[in-house]
């Protein structure tokens, strides 16, 4: 039986908890100050949608989207995307938009999954649930609120994305 390997981009501004959510999935852990490990590219995990092994591949950057210098390495033969934002970050928020513009460009239309991390901290947010929902509609991906520190629905993302991949 052939396993299915899946590479899935991560992007979205700096700060809103990209590489946290990669270390979550994939490690089971949340720290405060994640540091990328030097010369991974890369976390997995594998899963098991409709009976089928899958294998994950998150592909992390090393903070070279603050500088807007993410390598076309980085996007090559990526099949899914996850699009994050912060509760708690307007910019990551208005930046979304561009974010999607860029991995079309590179990748073409691959299944992608907006996420609102930081749920946590709700009564901080600077997003309103409608803005959310609309940005998603806009885009024609699902929206979907996760925290990385409570870890709540950071698998959901995962399963939806292998499942949508599977379904092409
Ligand atoms: P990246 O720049 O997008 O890779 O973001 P990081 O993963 O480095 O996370 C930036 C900061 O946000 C770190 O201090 C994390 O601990 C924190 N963080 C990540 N996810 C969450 C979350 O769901 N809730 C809260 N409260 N903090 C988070
Ligand atoms: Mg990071």
């Amino acid at each position: 039986e052939l396993e299915v390997a899946l590479k899935v981009v991560i992007v979205g501004n700096g700060g809103v908890g990209k590489s946290s959510m990669i270390q979550r999935y994939c490690k089971g852990i949340f720290t405060k100050d994640y540091k990328k490990t030097i010369g991974v590219d890369f976390l997995e995990r594998q899963i098991e949608v409709d009976g089928e092994e899958v294998r994950l591949m998150l592909w992390d950057t090393a903070g070279q989207e603050e500088f807007d210098a993410i390598t076309k390495a980085y996007y090559r033969g990526a099949q899914a995307c996850v699009l994050a934002f912060s509760t708690t970050d307007r910019d990551s928020f208005e930046a979304a938009h561009s974010w999607k513009l860029k991995v079309e460009n590179e990748c073409g239309e691959i299944p992608t999954v907006i996420v609102q991390n930081k749920i946590d901290l709700i009564d901080q947010t600077v997003v309103n649930p409608e803005e959310a929902e609309l940005l998603a509609r806009a885009l024609g991906c699902r929206l979907l609120r996760t925290s990385v520190k409570e870890d709540i629905n950071v698998a959901s993302v995962f399963r939806h994305l292998a499942a949508r991949c599977l379904a092409e």
